[in-house]
């Protein structure tokens, strides 16, 4: 027998099974916008924290909006990014710019286009964000003046307690040693009042994610007051956990909202922000793909999807496979399959995951939590596959956003 796992909507299940794919369609996504909604409304009964989207998890139009109308404000990294957010209707001063990537070139057109709010990780984007402000207010006879919060990467010296369990480098901010070395007078045309630090993934565990929060606000705090920053702002980043592998860990909202308002005052901050992915959106969306062939080899039972890692690449970068479940009810013993896709490389593979004995060619499989890092994040060009349709499901109807395209369409 069948257990039904706590991601799995029955409901939603007898609708994409009665689902009419046309001709170029074989995989799609579907968002389930009613329960987003609710899911973001949650999130809102607080009011602790100021939240952010990270738009890199999921830009589709409709989800965008239906964060939006949950009163959330949207982190951006790229100009794609910021112009997909534009586009729903988003006022720019409720968009923020964070990446390490930032060149003054594109500083000088989000600054243009409105943007009041910056993460800085370099000494350069320092210095071009406040030129490209100077620049903008001479030129337009503006007075714009942009919150800007550095964003602070911490090591642990070998020995000491070590919560990030690693001190492995990343291009995400500066330490601490870089930072003291400014002086907030070089940059007039920004107020410089927040640090930002968001150096972890996918975290379960209320007590670990706590803990090290607390061990971040001294040296923070410090920082601030060696700089003489006075320090408004705090922004935790995300990393807020799902439990892909079924570990039945699962973060408390509520006490998280506790923990916070703590961190908060211990670091007397007057705003704390955090960037959800994952935890806004993953939840919300589905992904379902056709078996095309199922085998035995060498005692292990395959089988094989018509797509794999071209639409949904997290499993092989990650290797945290999305818990799958078959469309169809069965009631047969559950077994162990290897399960790939199409593209001829090892590489494409979604998990040595539990389906019904009886799966055959012609089943659909529904993948979960893929409402974040699914579509975007994969790798959909190599063989030349079919891109998949993206859905929207609201209120009993599942409504197509992206219709699946044939490899006709992207290639030259
Ligand atoms: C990716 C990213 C996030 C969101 O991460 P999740 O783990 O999906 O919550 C937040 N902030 C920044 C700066 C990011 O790059």
């Amino acid at each position: 027998m069948t257990t039904i796992p706590p991601w799995y909507d029955s409901k939603l299940a007898s609708v994409i099974e009665q689902h009419s794919s046309p001709e170029d369609e074989q995989a799609l996504f579907v968002y389930q916008l009613d329960a987003l909604r609710s899911h973001l409304e949650r999130l809102q009964q607080q009011d602790a924290i100021k939240l952010w989207f990270a738009v890199k998890a999921n830009p589709l139009s409709k989800i965008l909006q239906t964060l939006d109308g949950a009163g959330f404000n949207f982190d951006v990294a790229s100009s794609g990014e910021l112009n997909q957010v534009l586009a729903q209707g988003v006022p720019a001063n409720r968009i923020l710019n964070t990446g390490p990537a930032k060149t003054k070139k594109q500083l000088a057109s989000f600054v243009k286009q409105g943007v009041e709010t910056f993460v800085v990780e370099s000494l350069n984007q320092l210095t071009w964000l406040n030129e490209a402000v100077l620049e903008y207010n001479e030129t337009a006879q503006n007075t714009v003046k942009p919150v800007v919060l550095l964003r602070v990467q911490l090591q642990w010296q070998e020995g000491e307690k070590n919560p990030l369990g690693g001190n492995s480098l990343t291009p995400f901010g500066l330490s601490v040693a870089q930072w003291q070395s400014i002086s907030l007078e070089q940059y007039p045309a920004l107020d410089v009042c927040g640090l930002h630090i968001f150096q972890w993934g996918n975290m379960l565990s209320n007590e670990k994610m706590f803990s090290l929060w607390s061990q971040m606000v001294t040296p923070l705090v410090e920082l601030a007051n060696s700089i003489k920053m006075t320090l408004k702002v705090l922004d935790l980043g995300g990393g807020l956990g799902i439990d892909y592998l079924a570990t039945d860990q699962q973060l408390n909202w509520q006490q998280t909202i506790e923990d916070l308002a703590v961190i908060k005052a211990q670091a007397g901050v007057e705003e704390l922000w955090l960037e959800l992915g994952r935890f806004a959106v993953a939840e919300c969306g589905y992904y379902v793909v056709p078996v095309v062939d199922k085998k035995v080899n060498y005692q292990q039972e395959q089988l094989v999807l018509a797509a794999g890692i071209n639409h949904l690449l997290r499993p092989a970068i990650t290797d945290q496979p999305f818990p799958v479940q078959l469309l169809r009810d069965s009631n047969q013993k559950l077994q162990k399959f290897d399960i790939h896709g199409p593209l001829c490389t090892s590489m494409d593979k979604l998990g040595h995951l539990s389906l019904p004995s009886d799966v055959e060619v012609g089943d659909k499989l529904v993948f979960g939590y893929c409402g974040a890092y699914g579509f975007t994040e994969s790798m959909p060009f190599f063989l030349c596959h079919e891109l998949a349709a993206e859905y929207v499901y609201e209120q009993g109807e599942m409504t197509p956003v992206r219709p699946a395209k044939s490899a006709a369409s992207y290639l030259a």
